[in-house]
């Protein structure tokens, strides 16, 4: 049995520099917005070299509280797209601003900066470009289009930790960058995190308010804030997995190279030329997915769609008003990716065991 994914090994990997951070953390009788919340996110801010990262207590409210940070709320249009983690949306939805999806390029699965020039309105303040699946949006032009028409630019990282764009990391490029210390992704805590970057000052100042009641002072409140705090003990992981993560998205990305190498014949999005992709998903597209997915379930192989359902088609979602048929490669894509077992202690034996098993399925899907 291969699973989709297991988060065991990387922690018996790394369990001695692990369990000496948390034994830190918890001896030193300080449990939130301490030390290791300092320290992590200075090394984080050094390791994207930018003036400043802000922990917070998720990625949803990473990508809430950039936008918050940067004016965005109530009557205000955000695009973005609907082939993401839905957590997108519900972050712009959590500022009062209203989510404007458009549809993704149809080989790389990112949002087109065409569909995203159509969107515009003048009540249009911002764009989120996701880097999906670990490699990047396609940032030079939405850079282009966001100064064009005055509009904020974040970039949702969460599946991109450590990813370059041209030679830069990601999160860099746009005015800030969020991202999710969720503990399945390429940077993962043992339970919830997020953090901001940004080489703003006024915006990091705002986003330290933001998190904490909007305090500036013990007691005074300078302005409405909420609560969303990194803490300690998962600051204290994450500055053990940051020493790590270049060393840990080489690994994925060997991993990515010999499905390459094996897969041939096998549909799968474009990786865009000019940026290092850092694989948190290896997703390949089938006409017949559904029949592809269970026969490798029947030989033991375990794979997962990422995502199944289009935001505009979510029940949650009816709302928005975007039947069937208006994202129409959004929608396609849905219908044919499948993700491939990638984690940290896949051996190569066993993904060149999926390229085996899915080479002997050729022709069924
Ligand atoms: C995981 C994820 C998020 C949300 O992160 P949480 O930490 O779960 O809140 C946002 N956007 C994308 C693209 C994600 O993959």
């Amino acid at each position: 049995m291969i699973p989709f994914n297991q988060l065991k090994p990387l922690h018996d990997l790394l369990a001695d520099e692990i369990n000496a951070a948390l034994l830190r953390a918890a001896d030193s009788g300080w449990y939130i917005l301490g030390p290791e919340v300092e320290a992590f996110e200075r090394e984080f801010a050094a390791y994207h070299g930018v003036s400043h990262a802000v922990g917070v207590a998720n990625g949803t409210d990473a990508i809430e509280l950039a936008l918050r940070a940067g004016g965005v709320g109530a009557g205000d249009e955000v695009i973005t797209v609907a082939h993401t983690a839905l957590a997108t949306v519900a972050a712009i939805e959590a500022t009062g601003a209203v989510p404007i999806l458009a549809d993704i390029d149809a080989d790389i699965f990112t949002l087109c900066p065409d569909a995203a020039r159509a969107a515009i309105t003048p009540r249009t303040v911002a764009i989120v470009a996701v880097h999906l699946y670990g490699g990047t949006a396609d940032l030079d032009a939405l850079v282009e289009l966001a100064q064009a028409h005055d509009l904020l630019l974040i970039e949702d990282c969460a599946q991109a930790h450590g990813a370059l764009y041209k030679g830069r990391p990601v999160g860099t490029i746009g005015r800030l960058g969020a991202f999710s210390f969720y503990p399945t992704k390429n940077m993962g805590a043992y339970g919830d995190g997020g953090a901001v970057i940004t080489d703003d000052d006024a915006l990091a100042d705002r986003l330290r308010k933001l998190r904490n009641y909007g305090q500036s002072s013990r007691y005074r409140h300078h302005s409405r804030g909420t609560n969303s705090r990194l803490d300690e003990l998962q600051a204290a992981i994450l500055r053990v997995k940051l020493a790590h993560l270049d060393g840990l998205n080489g690994r994925r990305r060997a991993i990515a190279a010999l499905y390459d190498a094996n897969l041939t014949g096998v549909r799968k999005p474009s990786a865009r030329a000019d940026c290092q992709h850092v694989y948190h998903l290896y997703v390949i597209r089938a006409a017949q997915r559904d029949q592809l997915m269970k026969d490798l379930q029947e030989r033991g192989i375990g794979t997962l769609i990422h995502y199944p359902v289009p935001v505009h088609l979510q029940e949650s979602h009816r709302d928005l008003g975007l039947g069937e048929g208006s994202l129409p490669q959004t929608e396609r894509a849905a219908r044919e990716i499948l993700s491939l077992p990638l984690y940290i202690g896949l051996s190569d034996d066993d993904a060149l065991r999926v390229c085996e098993v899915i080479g002997q399925l050729r022709g069924s899907f």
